[in-house]
């Protein structure tokens, strides 16, 4: 805080300043006008005084105008400078503190599913197993690196997002309907165990997008459903047509999103509620990603409440 303390008082200095020096300007103008009545009059003894004295009046009026005409410019300028200025810098520091945050769960996240893969392998080297416990094992050791590979993915997309001029996705004609279904049941295949999926989807809604892209929306839009959501709730995947509108839903029934987060949650790096009180991991990256897929495929998303209680998150696309 240190730096904008300093930039405060810098701002405070200019603005004493600028009322000092005008309150001299306007002091100024009066004694040089009232110094030229003085010369008109001694100059000219006949001529009529008052009538010299309106005339310069009027000019001196006009000079003040014109001071505090240019006075209210320069003091807007400086409170906008100042107001622009403010925001940037806490927009900087919120931008910072996050990449830290993201930093230390980053690290968390590599290493828990690395270090459960490891045990699990161990355990299975080491031990006789019967094959009903080889095959629970076999299944977390997949859910891990399931959840390691979106973790790199998400990574790995953002640093593309952020570095690349190049065309990150290749975009073709695609059964929309039918990719959507198969990513889901893949997901839930994996997954169902602890949510129930079911899905609404139209048949033989065709598209222009990358195939990949695709399943890094819906991973990313699944895993946070049942991430912010209680074991054995529902998650719907439906897509429908609304007029000239492609229609997909991710609905839970969760927690939910505060009205005044539901705009901050697809900034890069933005997870809700603060560090030591969170239970949940994360690293912020899977929103962002999202919407900028979204966005590069002409859409737009955006988050809504469910009822009674969760959150839909809503993407629409062009026919
Ligand atoms: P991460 O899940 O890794 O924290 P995301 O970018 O995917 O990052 O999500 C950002 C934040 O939005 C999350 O930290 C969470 O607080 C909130 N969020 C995302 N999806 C949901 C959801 N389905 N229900 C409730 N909160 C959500």
């Amino acid at each position: 805080m240190k730096p904008l303390a300093v930039f405060y008082i810098l701002v405070f200095y200019i603005f004493i300043q600028f009322c000092w020096w005008a309150y001299l300007l306007v002091d100024l103008n009066k004694e040089v006008y009232s110094h030229k009545i003085e010369n008109v009059s001694l100059r000219n003894p006949q001529a009529s005084l008052q009538k010299g004295q309106d005339e310069m009046l009027g000019k001196l009026h006009k000079r003040w105008i014109m001071i505090g005409g240019e006075g209210i410019v320069f003091l807007s300028l400086l409170v906008l400078g100042a107001v622009k200025t403010h925001k940037a810098f806490k927009k900087e520091v919120a931008l910072s503190k996050r990449q830290k945050n993201f930093l230390l769960s980053v690290t968390h996240e590599l290493k828990s599913p690395l270090a459960s893969i490891k045990l699990y392998l161990q355990t299975l080297q080491k031990h006789d197993l019967d094959k009903q416990k080889q095959q629970v094992f076999i299944e977390n050791a997949i859910k891990d690196t399931n959840r390691l590979n979106t973790l790199v993915e998400n990574v790995l997309t953002a640093t593309k997002i952020e570095s690349s001029s190049q065309p990150l996705f290749f975009k073709e004609e695609i059964n929309l309907s039918d990719a959507i279904n198969d990513i889901v049941t893949k997901y839930s295949q994996s997954h169902a165990n602890k949510h129930r999926f079911e899905t609404h989807i139209i048949p033989d809604v065709h598209a222009i997008f990358d195939r990949q892209a695709l399943s890094s929306i819906l991973i990313n839009l699944l895993e946070n459903a049942q991430k912010y959501s209680e074991e054995n709730t529902l998650i719907i995947v439906s897509l429908q047509v609304a007029g000239s509108k492609i229609v997909l839903h991710v609905t839970d029934e969760g927690n939910g999103i505060a009205d005044d987060e539901k705009s901050s949650i697809f900034e890069k790096f933005y997870r809700v509620g603060n560090e030591e009180t969170r239970r949940s991991k994360g690293t912020g990256l899977g929103l962002f990603i999202v919407k900028y897929i979204v966005e590069y495929h002409n859409g737009k998303i955006h988050v809504k409440d469910n009822t009674p209680n969760g959150s839909i998150f809503e993407i629409l696309f062009n026919k």
